[in-house]
């Protein structure tokens, strides 16, 4: 009889290495001892040997209802079979419209005009390129600049890229996108272990009104922030920092542009965040979790207003908006996207989420006690856990992931910084056991 883990390992074996070119990854280590994953199910990940490997990261932050839906894998193989593809410029297939009325439900309301793309990256250019569109239909073609903040992540593109904060991935790519200005990053204090929201951040939020004092706020399109930064390992916002923010861009007409590739569909306990902090963006952006991870796709979520003034200076029957992606809307990314506001929907999941954010920050606050965690920052079901820096920086993080993964656990790692973020099928238990296992594993480290 044929051993099924032995056909996969044959197959592992017989891998051809050289020619694929991996993002963010250190490829030539990794081609000395490759981690790959050949199948996966629930919460757990399987290797060419058939080991479980727990999902403390739901994969890039993006499959929140668990891997291998079924309901998913129906509504795509079904889509294929049915409509595969149709152009998105000046025709359409249901889906996308269904879909689209389905986000605006979940959204903040006045966020009810939805346009897609295929990721985080995608979205956050077309965001910035809605807010440019905004102003010139609304008469200041001069507002041009975008404010961002240091150590954010918005992707890798360049408009995103050239608001992103993260010294490695802007140093070796040119003067980027002129006219962005950062504000100071909000991880202020190290080491305080500060559960949820720390006090006041007007201080850090009026780096903004220095900005318009400096620059202008004629000059000034859009402000971009994630509600709670997520790649550089989980920065959360002080208590009072996005209403501020709100606040000095809408004194001054500046668009509030909220990122929200991780934070959107539930993870910080609410549909977005902008729910969670009470705070009504302009735009918000979203990918990941829209489709569980099972095929590309990111949106943004437009206010009506941005719409209608963009849309009314137009000619009538003519073009609104010169932007859009061969893949806007895919029928096979709709209906994976579809199927997972279903399983949303239907299963709870928002609701689940929420109630397992007591215990998942228990839990994590329980590594406090490790010498080699220098910090932790959590909110909703995401938390970054600093450990010290040994002789290079990112080292000791780079050696975390490694081991961590031996003993059957995938987190995301950003230099030092091991980030969780559990599935939301993740049982009590389970999130007990991934703690477990990255306190045996710091410990030893
Ligand atoms: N924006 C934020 C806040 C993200 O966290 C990410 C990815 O992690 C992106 C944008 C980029 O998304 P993608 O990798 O799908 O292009």
């Amino acid at each position: 009889t044929r051993n099924p883990i032995d056909e996969v390992r044959n197959v592992v074996m017989d891998l051809e290495m050289q020619n694929y070119w991996m993002p963010f990854t250190a490829n030539r280590s990794f081609k000395t001892a490759p981690r790959l994953i050949t199948s996966a199910a629930g919460v757990h990940l399987i290797d060419p040997d058939g080991r479980r490997i727990l999902d403390g990261s739901s994969g890039l932050f993006c499959v929140p209802a668990g891997h291998c839906r079924p309901e998913i894998a129906k509504a795509v193989s079904e889509q294929l079979r049915k409509l595969d593809y149709t152009s998105p410029f000046q025709f359409s297939h249901p889906g996308g419209f269904r879909l689209a009325e389905k986000i605006a439900s979940l959204t903040p309301p006045g966020l009810d005009r939805i346009f897609f793309a295929n990721s985080g990256s995608e979205s956050v250019d077309t965001a910035m390129k809605m807010a440019l569109a905004y102003h010139r239909a609304n008469g200041q073609p001069s507002r041009q600049r975008f404010v961002s903040r240091e150590l954010a992540y918005h992707g890798v593109n360049f408009g995103g890229l050239s608001c992103g904060g993260m010294v490695k991935n802007r140093e070796g790519f040119g003067t980027l996108l002129p006219g962005v200005v950062h504000m100071r990053h909000t991880q202020s204090q190290k080491g305080t272990f500060t559960r949820g929201q720390a006090d006041a951040g007007h201080d850090l939020a009026d780096d903004l009104q220095r900005a318009v004092d400096l620059h202008g706020a004629e000059s000034i399109a859009a402000v971009i922030v994630e509600p709670v930064v997520g790649s550089v390992g989980i920065l959360v916002p002080p208590k009072g920092y996005l209403q501020r923010l709100r606040q000095i861009a809408s004194q001054h007409g500046i668009l509030l542009i909220f990122d929200e590739v991780i934070t959107g569909f539930g993870r910080t306990g609410n549909r977005f965040a902008a729910q969670t902090f009470d705070v009504q963006p302009d735009l918000i952006t979203m990918a990941k979790a829209l489709t569980n991870g099972a095929m590309p796709m990111g949106a943004v979520a437009a206010g009506t207003h941005i719409y209608d003034t963009i849309a009314s200076a137009a000619p009538e029957n003519g073009i609104e908006f010169f932007h859009g992606y061969t893949y806007s809307a895919h029928p096979v990314a709709t209906a994976a996207a579809l199927a997972t506001i279903e399983i949303f929907e239907t299963d709870g999941l928002f609701e689940q989420a929420a109630d397992l954010i007591g215990p998942f920050q228990e839990a994590v606050y329980s590594l406090q006690e490790l010498p080699l965690v220098t910090d932790i920052r959590s909110f909703g079901l995401l938390a970054g856990i600093d450990l010290a820096t040994a002789e290079r920086f990112g080292q000791r993080g780079f050696a975390a992931l490694r081991k961590l993964f031996e003993a059957g656990l995938m987190v995301r790692v950003t230099n030092d910084t091991i980030i969780l973020a559990p599935p939301f099928v993740m049982t009590p238990t389970q999130i007990e056991q991934m703690v477990s296992i990255v306190k045996d594993v710091v410990t030893r480290l």
